[in-house]
This record gives structure tokens, sequence and C-alpha cells, in this order.
């Protein structure tokens, strides 16, 4: 019998949105009490998933090597459609990523992922204080922080938390605003998004906001 964890591959009902998010979240609080199932890492799953996928989630976060995707949401093959970038910063490729997931995989969540402590946020504010000290292409991943973070400071926000909420808020708005796809799914209820901040210490992922989602 396959563990509680498991979500059926190719199944006649696929999980709804709200559906997905619980399952996601489900196995953030495994990993956060220490008690993972590891589901869906077997020979078995191996098998099954070869021919097909319909992971339930993409999940778009930060590329940090502490944001390990199917660790911290104890998930495994076939479950979640990574895609992670320094800081969380979208361009056409990732937007493309996305796009793919949700129309021909038909995954049913976006996920957007930020954490605490996140070195691309802290290396714009200090492009905007003491001036972008690079050539490489690290102030690409700079420039594309930067709204977010002048947001934060317009509103007043000068925590670091409250900075990287901004930052992943303006993610989830970037993501809709420029997908008109993601927000037809959204429209028809076929695909929700969320926003979570992930906190490095305790590994939990704490829910900053949601499209779609009651
Ligand atoms: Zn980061």
């Amino acid at each position: 019998m396959a563990p509680p964890g498991n979500v059926p591959i190719m199944s006649d009902a696929p999980p709804t949105p709200s559906e997905a998010f619980d399952l996601l979240l489900s196995g953030n609080r495994r990993f956060v009490a220490g008690t993972p199932e590891h589901p869906n890492q077997d020979a078995v799953r191996r098998a099954e998933t070869a021919p097909e996928q319909s992971p339930f989630a993409v999940l778009f976060g930060c590329s940090d090597s502490r944001l390990a995707a199917e660790i911290i949401f104890d998930r495994g093959l076939g479950d979640l459609f990574v895609v992670r970038t320094a800081g969380h910063v979208a361009g056409s490729e990732v937007l493309g990523s996305i796009e793919y997931a949700v129309s021909i995989l038909k995954a049913p969540l976006v996920v957007v992922l930020g954490h605490d402590s996140c070195g691309a946020v802290a290396a714009t504010r200090a492009a905007l204080t003491d001036g972008l000290g690079t050539n490489s292409f690290v102030r690409d991943v700079i420039e594309r922080v930067t709204p977010s973070v002048l947001a934060a400071k317009a509103a007043g926000l000068t925590e670091n938390d409250d900075i990287i909420d901004e930052h992943i808020r303006h993610t989830v708005d970037l993501l809709v605003d420029r997908s008109r796809l993601l927000a037809e799914k959204i429209e028809a209820g076929e695909t929700a998004v969320a926003g979570l901040s992930y906190h490095l210490a305790d590994g939990n992922a704490r829910v900053v906001t949601t499209r779609g989602l009651n």
C-alpha cells in the first residue's frame, strides 16, 4: 500500500488548486516536525513516472542551497516542477517554464518561494545604498529585485523579513501580470498561485499571499 503522502500519478481526478496547496503545506509540516515520509522516492515511483509526469505544483523559488524543494516539502519524483533563480527573479525563460507546467502539464498550483536572509535581496539593498559594484550578470539579478526593495522602502518597511515579504508579493504579482495564460487559469479556477516565505532556522514555509485560493 502506498504511503499516505503519495500522490497518484495519471489519476482520473488530479488535485484541485486547494488540494494541491494542502498537499504541499502538509509535506512542509512533516519536514518541520522531523517526521518526513519521503514519499514517491522509490523504484516503483521512478518506473511509474518515466513515461509521463503530472506534477501537482510548480515550485518557483530562490536558488539558495538551503531551499532544496523536494526535501523541505517532503516530496519525491514527479511531484514538483521546479524552477529556481537567485532571488526568484523572473525573466522570459522562467515565465515560459511556468507556463509550460501550467498549460501542458496542467499543474494546479504555482508557488513562489522566498526566504529570510536572502542574499539576492541583501545584495540589492547594498547596491541601492553603495551603488552597483559589478559589471557581471549578477547585476541583472539585482536590477530585477530592485523594484521590490524600492516599493518596500516607499511603504516604510525596514525589517528584512518585511522587505522579503514585499519581494515575494511583487514576484507573485509579476507572474500574474505578465503571464496572460496564468491569469486566465486562475480566473477559470484551474490554477492558483501562492507566495511563501521559508524560515531557514526552523524550516517553516509561511503563507505571504495567494491568488485563486480561498
Ligand atoms: Zn535567496
